[in-house]
């Protein structure tokens, strides 16, 4: 055999002698994510031992403030972390994660290597259990990191965002295939090599642990990239099942791991309690904005309530409308469940007493949304009527977003519909009373296809409809720069719009961006892209202190911010920077 291991034959003795080691290093993988939680307790202590106590200042609707500034050595011992977080937070190549993601998932892969080597001797049989168990008591903390709920632990214990945690997600999802993928093959080799290929394969643990990986790898092939892109269907289903129904073959495999797997049973339950507790059904309306592809989803709240507590920036999982008027029937529940789609709270729940999504129409559950939307307004003529709307969450990073006013400037970039995240921000920094701003108000730029697109944010008129929803939009005298990229012409960005829509949509369009042409109370309207790099360097030039840069938009866009700011970081300026992606 090949690197000093070799098939050996055990006394009894020593083969139960292996099965305790083989627990004892499946347990010392399990248990060794508390260091990586205990870490991150021990960095929330030291930032917070790091503080400056601080001056009194008005409640935010942000919450904590950062750490920005403290004697010299603090803050030169606060610029090499920083210089470092921006470098590893920079992707190793498009599409293909961070520095920081491949570092941590290496480094998670070479521990779980050296728990599967480790005292395992000459013996070829026991490294390849190893593997296989190493592996698989990595189950519960991947389904644990898949759990949506902000009362998740991996959440609560880390205080990051359900986004981040669903990257760490997808690379255990991978180290665990990887894992698999050795202990399958150093079987294959093993029956292949002492001729017990033809009468093991009919065993049923061996074809319980061929169907697992099958599985496992069907659901780790469905979920990258190109096949979420492709058809986000087609992977949530798939994953959905498959998680699901894993358990089934893995628990007949073997014995020794059935513990795992009780504990990922406990795990899915946990999950959808949670979920179910978040998931609440609401009466709304559903409505395309005139002149575009958006659809605006509107639910009125009666205050006062818990989601008018919910912070700007959060996101809603909404369940794909029926449309039906009545209670839900098992299809339906199945529906609500299952699919659903995140779109960010494009309103301030508390002063404009409703919650606002906006949603691009792309080819799967907003399609239909639209749809639907298109139905419900030819049904009634005018009035858009009210139908139940299923809403889970609010989810979403913003909850562990800094004290804005501390900075002394913010910028806020955002790209069409990326605006739902960043609007609701702006709105609350500026419309918020007794906010102080360090310095200058903050500076918002918003680039747009169309004038059109804004329209959700900047209502042409508040008329007796929308008084009842109370004082909507924004309402500043700070001005927001709206850049029209493509001031005429219809394009309603036709890739994934279907055709029907998009005739019938251009119909509306010249008389409508012609009443459209003049810019409304708190924006200023520029034609073309916006000048990034310029914006970027007057915002750093004209302060000398803190700055906090946040976006949400098209990959090219935020990338060309990023760099920008990149150059300004590199000179040992302190960013706080936060890049909200709609998509993963
Ligand atoms: C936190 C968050 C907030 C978002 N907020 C908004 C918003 O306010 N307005 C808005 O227009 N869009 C928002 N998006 C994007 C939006 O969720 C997707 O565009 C939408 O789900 C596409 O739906 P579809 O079924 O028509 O997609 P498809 O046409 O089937 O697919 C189009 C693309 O959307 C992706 N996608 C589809 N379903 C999901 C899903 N459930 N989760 C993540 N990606 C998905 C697919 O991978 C594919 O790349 C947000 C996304 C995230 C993750």
């Amino acid at each position: 055999m090949a690197f000093g291991y070799s098939f050996v034959n055990l006394s009894e003795a020593e083969k139960s002698q292996r099965r305790e080691l083989l627990d004892l290093y499946a347990a010392t993988a399990q248990w060794s994510i508390l260091i990586v939680f205990a870490v991150f307790q021990l960095s929330f202590l030291l930032s917070w031992m790091l503080e400056p106590r601080a001056e009194e200042r008005p409640k935010s609707p942000f919450g904590r403030p950062p750490k920005l500034k403290g004697p010299g050595w603090i803050a030169k011992a606060q610029h090499l972390p920083r210089s470092f977080s921006w470098w590893a937070a920079a992707p190793v190549a498009e599409g293909w994660g961070t520095r920081a993601e491949w570092i941590a998932g290496l480094v998670w892969t070479a521990w779980l290597l050296f728990l599967s080597f480790y005292q395992t001797g000459n013996d070829y049989l026991h490294l390849t259990k190893r593997f296989g168990i190493v592996g698989a008591s990595q189950l519960p903390l991947h389904y644990l990191l898949a759990i949506r709920s902000r009362y998740s632990p991996p959440q609560l214990l880390t205080r990051l965002s359900h986004e981040q945690i669903k990257t760490a997600h997808q690379i255990l999802g991978r180290i665990i295939t990887f894992m698999f993928i050795l202990h399958a093959s150093f079987y294959l080799n093993f029956f292949v090599m002492s001729g017990f290929l033809q009468k093991r394969i009919k065993d049923l643990d061996v074809i319980f642990g061929v169907v697992s990986i099958i599985m496992f790898m069907a659901m780790n092939t469905t979920a990258l990239s190109i096949v979420r892109k492709w058809s986000y269907k087609v992977f949530y289903t798939m994953h959905i099942v498959f998680a699901s129904l894993l358990i089934i073959p893995l628990y007949f495999h073997v014995h020794h791991i059935r513990k795992y797997v009780l504990e990922v049973c406990v795990i899915i339950v946990l999950n959808q309690v949670l979920r179910a507790y978040s998931l609440r059904t609401y009466s709304g309306t559903i409505s395309m904005i005139p002149g575009t592809n958006l659809v605006q989803v509107r639910v009125p709240l009666i205050s006062p309530n818990k989601e008018t507590k919910w912070r700007p920036g959060q996101h809603v999982y909404l369940s794909r409308p029926t449309g039906a008027p009545t209670s839900f029937g098992v299809y339906e529940m199945f529906v609500l469940r299952n699919q659903t789609n995140p779109f960010t709270i494009a309103s301030l729940a508390e002063q404009d007493k409703h919650l606002l999504l906006v949603a691009r129409t792309l080819n799967g559950n907003t399609k239909q949304l639209a749809k639907l939307a298109r139905s419900l307004h030819s049904q009634d003529g005018v009035e858009v009527p009210s139908i139940p709307i299923a809403l889970e969450g609010p989810y979403g990073s913003t909850s562990r977003l800094p004290d804005l006013t501390k900075f002394d400037r913010v910028l806020l970039v955002a790209g069409g519909v990326g605006a739902t995240f960043i609007v609701p921000i702006y709105r609350s920094l500026v419309e918020h009373e007794g906010h102080s701003f360090r310095n200058s108000q903050p500076r918002f730029v918003w680039a747009v296809r169309k004038f059109a697109e804004t329209q959700w944010a900047f209502p042409a008129s508040r008329g007796e409809e929308d008084a009842e929803f109370g004082s909507e939009g924004v309402q500043t005298d700070n001005e927001v720069e709206v850049c029209v990229t493509q001031p005429s012409g219809s394009d309603l960005q036709g890739e994934n719009a279907d055709d029907g829509m998009e005739l019938a949509e251009a119909e509306h369009l010249i008389p409508f961006e012609e009443e459209m042409e003049k810019p409304r109370k708190g924006m200023v309207l520029r034609a073309g892209r916006p000048d990034v790099h310029a914006i970027v360097d007057e915002v750093f030039t004209t302060s000398a202190g803190s700055v906090a840069v946040i976006t949400c938009g098209p990959r090219g866009m935020t990338k060309q911010l990023r760099e920008s700011v990149g150059r300004w970081v590199r000179q040992g300026r302190e960013v706080y920077w936060h890049n909200e992606t709609f998509g993963w």
